[in-house]
């Protein structure tokens, strides 16, 4: 069977819209031609492309499976119930939803579920490294909700659960969110949890970023303790863009509903479909193997950075990512991030904690290993990784060195097989 499906045909993009062909075809040289450190960032599988490509995306779908709002449903019901049994046995939840468009969207129907626009929220602020969804200003969190928000602390950079537990008190808010952007250490879920029951308040985790890690069974879970986990599936989990809501039992109906209707229309099948398989990929001894070496790996580039004059915050990591302090080489988040993307290397600018310098400057950049560990590359690999951007980021000698090297590296590595 080699072609089991009216699938892609990447013929007939080229012939019949040349000009998206040829992007399409350049942006995968870009994939593969440099270092792609954005932790937030993989490659999928190409069985996961094949299922988002499909024919799958035609479908409407609106409502769960056995209980749609169109007729024809019979197919995608399978791939959606599939779906949401890999998910409860994965990570051992009670109740999957695999409808939300993105994280983002995960997040809206997680505060539809459980607060009115008005209410109090507890997150993590975004200087310290939580999400646009976690109370910023400009995003519906901060225009719908009375958000207070916790930090690290000063000396240790770490979540100061004790700031979270006299805020809870102080604040008594409705729900209280846990997770964020640029937080390189594990979370104390207990605790939270603690908190939350102390002042009776709803637990969602937000765990966009580490959940691949949770699915490859490398860090500990959220699922136990949070009455709802939000996510995304394209970071470390190395699915199909999109976001999934796990909850107890107790709140599947609240979440449903609050995923449909109440914040979106239609679910995109084609991407529950794949959604599917990456979720089938990371129950396998290889993607548990995977999760530990994208730990090992962003370790062992923490600490090569470390030996290049640039501190990681908190002293390390515990997870894929590492938020790294430029200012002990004096550049700034913003310049880094530029030399970094003229020697083939790409990551951002971070605001670190405590930061002195404006956000769209920042102070540090942070670096992610979930693509180069698909690639097949490892800690050795991150020795050079890390020599590599501190040149970059010193700015010494000709870009194009640094360039023809991270080329060499990736050439050895090739994030797709050459076709
Ligand atoms: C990435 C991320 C999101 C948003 O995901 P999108 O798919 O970009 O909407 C939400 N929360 C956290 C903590 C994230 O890291």
């Amino acid at each position: 069977m080699t072609q089991p499906f009216w699938g892609p045909d990447f013929t007939a993009l080229a012939q019949e819209d040349p000009q998206i062909a040829d992007i399409l075809l350049a942006e995968l040289d870009r994939q593969r031609g440099g270092l792609q450190l954005i932790a937030s960032e993989n490659f999928t599988s190409p069985a996961v492309l094949a299922a988002l490509g499909s024919t799958l995306s035609n479908k409407y779908a609106e409502g769960y499976p056995g209980r749609r709002y169109y007729g024809g449903c019979v197919e995608v019901d399978k791939a959606e119930v599939i779906g949401m049994e890999r998910a409860k046995d994965l990570f051992g939840a009670e109740h999957a939803n695999l409808q939300p468009h993105s994280g983002a969207s995960a997040n809206i129907a997680a505060y539809g579920a459980f607060v009115k626009p008005g209410d109090t929220v507890l997150a993590m602020s975004l200087p310290h490294g939580g999400h646009l969804t976690h109370g910023s200003k400009v995003n519906f969190s901060g225009k719908w909700f009375d958000v207070v928000s916790y930090g690290v602390r000063e000396d240790t950079e770490l979540i100061d659960y004790d700031e979270v537990l006299a805020l809870a008190k102080q604040h008594r808010p409705k729900l209280i969110i846990c997770g964020a952007t640029a937080y390189p250490r594990l979370i104390d879920f207990a605790a939270f949890r603690a908190i939350a029951d102390e002042v009776g308040a709803i637990l969602m985790v937000d765990a966009a970023h580490f959940i691949g890690l949770v699915a490859g069974k490398a860090i500990p879970s959220p699922v136990p303790y949070a009455d709802v986990v939000c996510f995304t599936t394209h970071k470390v989990l190395r699915g199909p863009r999109g976001g999934m809501i796990l909850c107890k039992e107790e709140h599947a109906k609240a979440i449903d509903k609050a995923v449909f209707p109440m914040m979106q229309g239609g679910p995109l099948m084609h991407a529950v479909a794949a959604k599917a398989v990456a979720l089938k990929e990371a129950a396998t001894p290889e993607y548990q193997r995977y999760a530990a070496d994208v730990i090992a790996n962003a370790q062992a580039l923490a600490a090569g950075l470390a030996d290049e004059g640039m501190r990681p915050v908190s002293g390390g990591t515990d997870t894929h990512l590492a938020l790294i302090d430029l200012q002990g080489v004096g550049v700034t988040g913003a310049e880094a991030e530029e030399r970094c993307d003229a020697a083939g290397i790409t990551l951002n600018k971070n605001a670190i904690p405590y930061d002195p310098n404006p956000p769209a400057v920042a102070s540090g950049i942070r670096v992610g290993t979930p693509c180069v560990t698909t690639q097949g590359m490892g800690v050795g690999e991150m020795k050079t990784v890390a020599s590599l951007i501190g040149r970059a980021v010193r700015d010494e000698g000709d870009p194009q060195s640094v360039r023809d090297e991270v080329g060499e590296l990736v050439a050895a590595f090739p994030a797709y097989p050459a076709d």
